[in-house]
């Protein structure tokens, strides 16, 4: 006996090919989220690092504002017509489209926002360029989103390029960094018995003492009378602990207003590249390229109103 057709069968294949075209946009969306839009995407980046990687390829770190710290290759940027070696320079920020790839991500294109030509052409903005890279590049894991980090770096980066005292902007970029990582010392209160560290005066201004203590495992600075007791706790200028707090609250604005000895700007700099370097577990290595340019300040008048 031979077998009768379906009629179920027979009318699910009618169905079909009436209402098969409302499963095109079904379709569609599978094709692009599969073939298009996961295997490209668009970035702001700032390029921070570049170094050799294969024949005629070289390996980019760029931090972008969107998916944070990003290793991505350069194809056959070593030819001479390469279209992308001329836009992926140090320091660029761009718009930069990429390509999943298996180990590493694909530049395709690059368009240039801001060339960064001001921190190259100057050795000096140079060399402190490459400090703030080094720090991002430092302080961050591979694909780690952190947007206001993004913003300090493109801020610090266009500062330096106007000019800006740079030695006084790495100390911005350190603490701001610091307090972005988690890591804010106690700059307020003593980290070792927990007391204010300035009182209030009857006009209701904060006094401080002519110095503090620091100490790096403890956390922060010291009253002078817990300095004694921390070991390993070095004495500073209350005024290194003030222009931090100035820093934080007043952001990059109170530079430019600023004024400090050569001796509070050198504490202010072994202080907290010290607790950074603690922080991040690991020497920072652009810093002797700083101090092969001098980062020993010019002579300016201490800031009575910073250093009492
Ligand atoms: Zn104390």
């Amino acid at each position: 006996m031979s077998p009768q057709p379906s009629t179920t069968g027979g009318r699910q294949r009618r169905l079909a090919l009436q209402y098969w075209w409302r499963l095109l946009p079904v379709f569609y969306e599978f094709c692009y989220n599969t073939y298009v839009d996961t295997r490209q995407y668009q970035v702001t980046a700032i390029i921070l690092r570049s170094r050799e990687y294969g024949e005629g390829n070289r390996l980019i770190t760029l931090f972008t504002r969107e998916k944070g710290k990003v290793l991505a290759v350069a194809k056959g940027v070593k030819k001479p017509r390469a279209k992308l070696a001329s836009a992926l320079q140090h320091f660029m920020l761009g718009q930069i489209h990429l390509a999943r790839g298996k180990r590493f991500d694909v530049i395709t294109q690059a368009r240039v926002l801001d060339p960064g030509y001001g921190l190259r052409a100057d050795m000096d903005a140079f060399a402190y360029a490459c400090y703030f890279a080094e720090l991002v590049d430092e302080a961050v894991e591979e694909r780690q989103r952190n947007p206001a980090l993004f913003d300090l770096l493109t801020e610090a980066f266009a500062r330096l390029a106007q000019g800006c005292a740079p030695d006084l902007l790495a100390r911005y970029v350190e603490i701001s960094l610091i307090g972005m990582l988690g890591y804010m010392p106690e700059l307020t209160i003593c980290a070792h018995c927990r007391r204010p560290l300035s009182r209030l005066d009857a006009e209701g201004d904060p006094v401080w003492p002519t110095w503090l203590g620091f100490s790096i495992s403890a956390g922060g600075a010291l009253c002078p009378d817990c300095l004694p007791a921390v070991p390993g706790a070095r004495r500073i200028a209350a005024g290194t602990a003030q222009v931090a707090l100035l820093m934080l609250t007043q952001g990059l604005a109170v530079l430019d207003q600023l004024q400090l000895s050569d001796q509070l700007r050198r504490e202010l700099e072994g202080t907290f590249r010290d607790y950074l370097e603690y922080r991040l577990e690991r020497r920072l290595h652009s810093v002797r390229f700083l101090h092969g340019f001098g980062e020993a300040p010019e002579a300016v008048p201490v800031c009575e109103a910073l250093v009492r």
